[in-house]
């Protein structure tokens, strides 16, 4: 059947089942009945002894709306309520991380091999998250670190979180988005959430499809933007989506037999390159793609890739080319494909291959990437013939995303981040990693709470405050290529001397030259020589302070992300980062004499604020006692702010 007359015909049959809007047609007008209007519901409440209609519409009124819990949404929605918005993170599903949930079982990759062989990790509230899971997920078992990720947003006071809530439609207020209905899975209820600023990090962007905001899919032609690793024409393909897998050793062999319904694995014509690396935790070339619409695809797609994923283990299993999985057995199937890509809305910049093998400048710099150009075989496993990725290119250092890409152009209080944002299909090949989304999303959150503060769209925002949007991220240790802090508000900065109780390298004086991590072959740190170590500040003339910011080592070098195979070597670690403070205190000089200020035995985070009541001191001193197990602390920052 061609595909277009399928969408016709799925779409009649789900109104004939009731499960779209229906449409009532009266006297030459036609209305359409909403999902949650219940006039025909007749509930006969025995509790009640009464019929009565139940109450399934709500309305909820918060400053910035957040569409999508993966990496990207959780960024934007917790860097938003931190700073005092009043958030909703609306999520379709049960559970938070988008394809990294267990849901999916991604690894969450990040900037994690430059062509140093080294990881240039991300900060900031994405790395936040990968340590917490490191505390209370030992065990790196997924199921446990969507537990994770929920205390992570259960956290924040400022955010409520909606779970298997739908955003469906963006409801307009001219050319702006006034609320957007969303529909809740689990409680029949409808809401409509109301906001100053959307965020969509859904990844397929339905409520910022419906708002109106441009978008395209598909590859772009080589001359739009001068890239060489497009095609020549553009054309409709986007990269596919996949089912992964996990199996485990039983002990005893353990016989496998296929469904009817799997689709036997081609071996004859398969490419080289679908390699069985690691097979017994699934082969994510199990993909299909499409060059025409892949959300409306999902479901004959999903169908096809559960056939695809049990005819490959099928092949595993009884080829007798694989005698060492005798004793494996599929202990977790995916029943969820996880896309890859499928819109890309438009913002005032179009990012593109250049802006990265170019290491392009961006003045409005707000994240950065670094996974290699990762473009995947258009169809495939139905181009079981092709190799199933080009890895076109690797970088030499990371590169920069622009805030100019994470707007919409044409609806002016939508933000998004993600996969989904202003890039070709060439830009998104690498920039759709996890942790780099996840970056755009705190970059996003951190916007629209600035746009709240000062009653501007996120162009005007962009225009006029690039500079404290920028400032705020890298407070919150966002790491901005090229671009050193320079906080006004930083006493650290006005202190007439820092030094410290010992030496191995770098120097304190670094502390607050406004980088936070040793990048493009230059040291930015202060080691000490021993443990205890104390850096001390001193101010000529008596500063009021309320707050100390620190930022310690996790090694963003190593990569700390959970993987299915628990990787520790030099490039991962399966554990808490032994680089990191563990121990530390601050201590202020008061009226001539040491008083400390604040102590944390059990400090967690790369990024450690201490705030307490005011004082007036001319000296402070951080003394870090324990690390997670090096002999030795390093620090790359200190702040002081009133
Ligand atoms: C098999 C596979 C392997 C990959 N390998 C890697 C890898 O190794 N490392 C890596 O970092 N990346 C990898 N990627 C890419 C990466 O997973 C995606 O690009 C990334 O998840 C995009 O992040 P996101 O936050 O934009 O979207 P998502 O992670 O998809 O999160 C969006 C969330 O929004 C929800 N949502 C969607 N629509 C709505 C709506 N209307 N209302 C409310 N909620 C909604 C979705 O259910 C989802 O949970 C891989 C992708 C696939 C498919």
């Amino acid at each position: 059947m061609k595909r277009r007359k399928f969408f016709k015909l799925s779409t009649a049959s789900l109104v004939g089942a009731g499960l779209a809007p229906s449409v009532v047609s009266a006297a030459g007008s036609t209305s359409v009945k909403t999902i949650a209007d219940r006039s025909n519901d007749n509930w006969t409440h025995l509790g009640e002894g009464r019929s009565v209609t139940p109450n399934r519409q709500f309305s909820k009124h918060y400053d910035v709306a957040v569409l999508g819990g993966g990496a990207a949404g959780i960024c934007a929605a917790v860097s938003a309520a931190r700073l005092g918005s009043k958030v909703v993170l609306v999520q379709d599903r049960p559970v938070l991380g988008g394809n990294a949930s267990s849901e999916m079982r991604v690894h969450l990759n990040g900037v994690n091999r430059l062509k140093t062989g080294l990881a240039e990790r991300e900060t900031g509230i994405i790395e936040e998250m990968l340590l917490l899971n490191r505390f209370d997920n030992p065990q790196e078992s997924f199921p446990v670190w969507d537990h994770v990720l929920y205390d992570f947003v259960m956290r924040e006071p400022n955010i409520e979180l909606m779970l298997n809530t739908q955003a469906i439609e963006a409801i307009m207020d001219g050319d702006n988005i006034k609320s957007a209905r969303c529909w809740q899975l689990t409680t029949e209820k409808e809401f409509l959430i109301h906001a100053n600023y959307f965020i969509d990090c859904s990844g397929d962007g339905l409520l910022a499809a419906t708002a109106g905001a441009k978008y395209r899919t598909g590859r772009e032609g080589k001359k739009e933007f001068n890239e060489t690793f497009a095609p020549d024409e553009p054309d409709g393909w986007q990269m596919g989506a996949s089912l992964l897998m996990s199996s485990t050793d039983m002990g005893k062999p353990m016989p496998y037999r296929a469904p009817a319904w799997a689709i036997p694995f081609d071996a004859e014509n398969a490419h080289k390159k679908r390699k069985f690396n690691a097979y017994h935790e699934g082969v994510w070339w199990i993909e299909i793609g499409s060059d025409d619409d892949i959300i409306s695809d999902q479901e004959i797609n999903r169908h096809k890739l559960m056939g695809h994923l049990h005819g490959l283990w099928d092949y595993i299993k009884n080829s007798g080319k694989f005698p060492e999985s005798e004793n494996l057995a599929l202990t977790w199937v995916g029943s969820l494909p996880s896309r890859r890509e499928s819109r890309r809305f438009i913002g005032d910049y179009i990012h593109s291959e250049r802006d990265l093998t170019g290491y392009k400048h961006f003045d409005d710099a707000v994240a950065f990437g670094g996974w290699g150009i990762d473009e995947h075989n258009p169809g495939g496993m139905e181009n079981i013939h092709m190799a199933p990725t080009i890895f076109h290119a690797h970088f030499e250092e990371v590169y920069q995303v622009p805030f100019r890409s994470l707007y919409s152009v044409n609806v002016p209080n939508l933000l998004f981040a993600g996969r989904n944002i202003s890039q070709t299909h060439i830009a998104l090949a690498s920039s759709r990693i996890m942790a780099t989304c996840a970056l755009m999303g705190q970059a996003v959150g951190t916007a629209a709470h600035l746009c709240t503060q000062k009653k501007v769209n996120p162009r005007e925002l962009g225009k006029k405050h690039i500079n404290e949007l920028q400032e705020q991220l890298m407070r919150d240790d966002v790491f901005i290529p090229k671009r050193p802090a320079n906080d006004p508000k930083d006493l650290a900065k006005k202190a007439a001397e820092i030094v410290a109780s010992s030496t191995k390298s770098g120097n304190a004086k670094l502390l607050t030259n406004g980088w936070s991590r040793d990048i493009d072959g230059k040291i930015h740190h202060w080691q000490s020589a021993t443990l205890p170590a104390d850096v001390q500040m001193e101010w000529v003339d008596s500063v009021k302070l309320s707050t100390i910011e620190i930022k310690c080592d996790t090694n963003v070098k190593r990569n700390i992300m959970m993987r299915k195979d628990s990787k520790n070597d030099d490039r991962f670690t399966n554990t808490v980062p032994e680089e990191m403070v563990k121990s530390l205190s601050v201590e202020a000089r008061i009226k001539g004499r040491w008083k400390t200020l604040a102590t944390n035995v059990e400090n967690q985070k790369r990024l450690i604020r201490f705030t307490f009541d005011d004082i007036n001191t001319t000296a402070i001193r951080v003394r870090v006692t324990e690390t997670y197990g090096k002999p030795t602390v390093k620090l790359f920052e200190i702040r002081a702010y009133a």
